[in-house]
């Protein structure tokens, strides 16, 4: 039986690891190691909507408490600019799938009325500048899908402080060696790691280990020989250049900009204090020193200093092996084109707590089938959806896009693209051509794909009248969200009530 659980490095994934176990998992002591010397990665900003509804729903954390320590803005989806056409928003929302009166077919086969460019809510929100419908009683209706653009540095402490809390005992101290032996903690005997010998000289075991320790995988990669699935056929970046600027007079929009560069891609982040905006790129293309002179001469404001990061993108072979399970970077990386890293640490840590709690600590060889098939799959729906990102974003010539369009593979991607061409945004038996564990469905297919004018055999010329209904729909949502409340508006009012309504 496992009783002792032992979380190596202390970033996002291993306190969120350390935490989940502790709250899901009765009987399950828990212990963090985290080196003084080795700091954490320090970004990863934006979110998805799997990060509140892991916190708070399936964790059942405070949000009050969440919110008052990492004063997070809000992030309805992406704002993409982003293939030759107009700009276009990726909605966290349903917006394709969409039944509206008086029209014969879904959202996306209609043409934008003059003048918009949203196909429910949740887009015409973003495209109008707000973040919540405002409530007849002057409150923000919170309802509205939505994630978090949040600083890495605060999330980290407000969790170690939550670990503390749930009695997650922290160490410090450095891993100098990883002692191996057999183990039969997935259910069969395998190799797996015996004790951690840390700088101090003290000798930790445990019944199960949960590699956090970053892009170098020190447990599962270093220790076990764990063999790594280099995306690099689809994700040709492998470097990214970081900086900010004090915001001063800027508006705060409830999304994060993905913007086409010349050798790869920025984001734009809304923090409420700080504008931070990150190139990402492809070193065979483009050196540091050019991809900085990029990103500062597209950003005047962008006048202090920047850093750079390097990374690989990668899965691990297998996400459980012995008794060790890899949880974050330490198991797998992809730009975060899609803020994609904290999703996958939320699912990765809360089927381990499910596989734990199920099993009543005894895991079984399937149940940890069960689990590298499911996070293993979770890591290549994120490189597929990433990839047509990259195939099909016609917006310039340069040679690092002129390569992606010719060369990058989209693997399971492709039958959603056949698809599309074909019946173009139908939505009709989604469920058997994507999986229904993909998070971003037809949804997030669909919003790329048309937003940068892939072109699809079956059109709609649709009649007057439906056009006209069509027409009426968009015109009532645009003034619907054009009356709702900004970020800034919003702020105040959690300001206003201790940071939670009702907190
Ligand atoms: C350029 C870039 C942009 C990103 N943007 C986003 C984003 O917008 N959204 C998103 O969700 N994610 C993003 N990410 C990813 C995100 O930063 C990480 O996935 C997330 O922070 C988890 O990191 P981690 O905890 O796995 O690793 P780290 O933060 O690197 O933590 C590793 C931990 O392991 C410890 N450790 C390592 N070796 C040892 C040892 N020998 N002994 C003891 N301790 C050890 C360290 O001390 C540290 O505590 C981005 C990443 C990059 C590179």
């Amino acid at each position: 039986m496992i009783d002792r659980a032992l979380v190596l490095g202390g970033g996002s994934a291993g306190f969120l690891a350390a935490i989940t176990l502790a709250k899901k998992v009765p009987g399950l002591t828990v212990r963090v190691v985290r080196s003084p010397t080795i700091g954490v990665i320090g970004v990863g900003e934006g979110t998805t909507a799997a990060f509140p509804r892991h916190l708070f729903n399936y964790q059942g954390l405070d949000a009050g408490d969440f919110y008052r320590s990492v004063q997070p803005t809000w992030k309805l989806g992406i704002r993409c600019i982003w293939g030759s056409g107009p700009d276009f928003f990726y909605p966290f929302a349903e917006e394709f799938s969409r039944p509206i009166d008086g029209l014969t077919k879904k959202p996306g086969f209609y043409d934008a009325p003059e003048g918009s460019d949203w196909l429910g809510p949740t887009s015409a929100l973003m495209s109008k500048g707000k973040v919540f419908a405002r409530q007849p009683d002057g409150k923000p209706d919170l309802k509205t899908p939505h994630a978090f653009h949040i600083e890495n540095e605060l999330l980290v402490g407000y969790l170690e402080k939550v670990a503390r809390s749930l009695g997650v005992e922290i160490t410090d101290g450095t891993v100098t060696s990883v002692e191996t032996g057999p183990t039969r903690a997935s259910g069969r005997e395998e190799a797996g790691v015996s004790a951690l010998v840390l700088d101090t000289g003290e000798r930790l075991t445990a019944d199960l280990f949960v590699d956090a320790s970053g892009f170098r995988s020190a447990l599962l990669g270093e220790a076990l020989g764990v063999g790594r699935v280099s995306y690099t056929d689809s994700l040709f970046c492998d470097r990214a250049v970081i900086g900010r600027w004090e915001r001063t007079d800027e508006p705060t929009p409830a999304y994060t900009t993905a913007e086409t560069m010349d050798h790869g891609w920025a984001w734009r982040i809304e923090h409420e204090r700080w504008v931070n905006r990150g190139y990402v790129f492809s070193s065979s293309f483009v050196s540091d020193d050019e991809a900085e002179a990029e990103l500062r001469r597209k950003n005047p404001k962008l006048t202090g200093d920047t850093r750079v990061v390097g990374f690989r993108s990668y899965r691990l072979e297998t996400m459980w092996s012995g008794n060790v399970v890899g949880i974050g970077n330490a198991s797998g990386f992809v730009e975060p084109l899609e803020a994609t890293a904290l999703q996958a640490i939320c699912v990765q840590c809360s089927t381990l707590a499910d596989v734990l709690a199920d099993s009543s600590r005894e895991p079984t060889v399937s149940l940890v089938a069960h689990y590298n098939r499911y996070n293993t799959t979770q890591w290549d729906d994120i490189r597929d959806f990433l990839s047509i990102h990259f195939r099909y974003n016609d917006k310039l010539d340069t040679p690092f896009w002129k390569a992606c369009r010719s060369d990058v593979a989209i693997h399971g991607a492709q039958p959603v693209v056949d698809f599309y061409r074909e019946n173009g945004p139908s939505t009709l038996l989604a469920g058997l051509i994507l999986a229904p564990t993909n998070s971003f469905g037809f949804q997030g297919y669909y919003s790329m794909l048309a937003g940068q004018r892939v072109p699809c055999d079956r059109t709609y010329d649709a009649p007057a009248g439906e056009q006209q209904a069509w027409s009426q729909w968009i015109g009532k949502v645009g003034d619907w969200a054009a009356a709702g409340m900004d970020t800034a508006e919003v702020i105040g009012f959690f300001r206003g009530v201790g940071w939670w309504p009702g907190g």
